[in-house]
């Protein structure tokens, strides 16, 4: 195995860090403060191809693979996650479910619009009753005629507010269970959709969103992949999407750490910078070792997942680790900038508002060590 980075991705890297330092960073206060998405920074990712980065390029994507993804999303998280979370919704998350799920047409249809960032697609899979245990939604989806009729609800919908089209997971029979789930294209000016924009304690510069759907009705055509596949395709997104998170959160660490270090030699008290105590120094000397190791752990299973191996339970792992680790630094910068950490004038506060989501979307901490238990010990404690 070899993580030497190629040329190309080292310049991918910088461009990244260039565009987060020099895009997102002047604006990203004022989006949270008046709890604003910017729209134009999307754009602005559709653009440089990062938006359908790991996509085929014959639908508009860059076509790099999970490792070259994986540093895009570390530079971006770095400056801000709420930003970035507003692409992995729409272009990792509805841009793999349709990449694997979709016929030519449909491919030929949304993709290219969703890697520009002209159009945003939102994911919904999660509904009142049904979180981890996404086989059990409600949401139902009756044929009538040459359409289906979709009643039901969502919630928590990372840009559902925002979308054009919302990929929306539905239940055609519940006696099927997962056999009976299907993925269906709704657009969101269909009559009988409705959402409503729900306030959580991170993600301020985001959108998220609950969602109803009343007798909503769209073309038969709109179901993306075969009814007894919406579950399997939903589930190869949040995949992919929880490899993005796990980068995010490493981005998150390695902010929190340079605030720290920076913060650590300027500030003075008893007449010494406070880095040159020995507890500040463990640490910032914790944190670094355990961010060294757990990048790793994320770029194996990047490796993993790009060359098609088994990566269930490495990925698993990733996700618990440097979930948790960016939430610890983020806590640990704000106990090392003092009562300026709890300001916005440095970073560790925004970040310690995103890092706790990180821990929930693409599957909890439990859900994580279920599937490692699973891997391990041949035995699904989930059926
Ligand atoms: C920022 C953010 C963005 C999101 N974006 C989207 C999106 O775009 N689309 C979408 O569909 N969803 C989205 N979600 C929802 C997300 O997928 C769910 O929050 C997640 O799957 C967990 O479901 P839940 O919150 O209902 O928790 P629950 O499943 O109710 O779990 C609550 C607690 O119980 C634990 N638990 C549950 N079952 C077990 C068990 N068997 N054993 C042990 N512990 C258990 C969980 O680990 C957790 O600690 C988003 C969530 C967040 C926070």
């Amino acid at each position: 195995m070899d993580f030497t980075l190629s040329e190309e991705q080292k310049m991918l890297q910088e461009s990244a860090r260039e565009f987060a330092l020099k895009e997102m960073l002047p604006t990203i206060r004022e989006y949270e403060e008046e709890r604003r998405v910017n729209h134009a920074l999307t754009k602005k990712l559709g653009e440089l191809g990062m938006l359908g980065i790991h996509l085929p390029e014959r639908y508009g994507g860059s076509g790099y693979d999970y490792m070259s993804a994986v540093l895009v999303w570390e530079q971006l998280s770095y400056v801000s996650w709420t930003q970035t979370l507003t692409a992995l919704g729409h272009g990792v998350l509805a841009g793999t479910v349709l990449n694997l799920g979709a016929n030519e047409s449909q491919k030929q249809k949304y993709l290219p619009p969703l890697c520009s960032g002209e159009s945003i697609i939102a994911v919904g899979a999660v509904e009142p009753a049904a979180g981890s245990d996404a086989a059990a939604i409600e949401t139902s989806a009756r044929v009538d005629g040459d359409q289906w009729v979709i009643n039901g609800s969502k919630n928590f919908i990372t840009s559902g507010g925002l979308a054009d089209t919302c990929l929306v997971l539905c239940q055609t029979d519940k006696n099927l269970g997962w056999r009976g789930i299907a993925l269906i294209a709704v657009d969101t000016d269909t009559p009988g959709f409705s959402s409503h924009p729900i306030s959580m304690v991170g993600d301020l510069a985001g959108d998220l969103s609950n969602l109803g759907f009343l007798d909503c009705r769209v073309p038969r055509e709109n179901l993306i992949g075969e009814v007894g596949r919406g579950l399997h395709i939903s589930l190869h997104g949040i995949d992919t999407a929880r490899l993005f998170i796990s980068a995010g959160a490493l981005g998150i660490t390695q902010s929190c750490l340079d605030a720290s270090i920076e913060f650590a030699r300027e500030r003075s008290q008893f007449g010494k910078p406070i880095g040159s105590y020995q507890m500040i120094q463990d640490s910032i000397a914790s944190l670094a070792a355990e961010l060294m190791a757990i990048r790793w752990q994320v770029y194996y299973a990047a490796y993993l997942k790009s060359r098609d191996l088994p990566h269930a339970k490495e990925l698993s792992a990733a996700k618990i680790l440097a979930s948790d680790l960016a939430v610890k630094a983020s806590e640990e910068a704000i106990r090392i900038h003092g009562a300026h950490g709890c300001t916005d004038d440095y970073p560790p506060a925004r970040h310690y508002r995103d890092s706790i989501l990180m821990t929930i979307l693409g599957g909890t901490r439990e859900m994580h060590k279920l599937t490692i238990g699973r891997e391990l010990l041949g035995l699904n404690a989930r059926s």
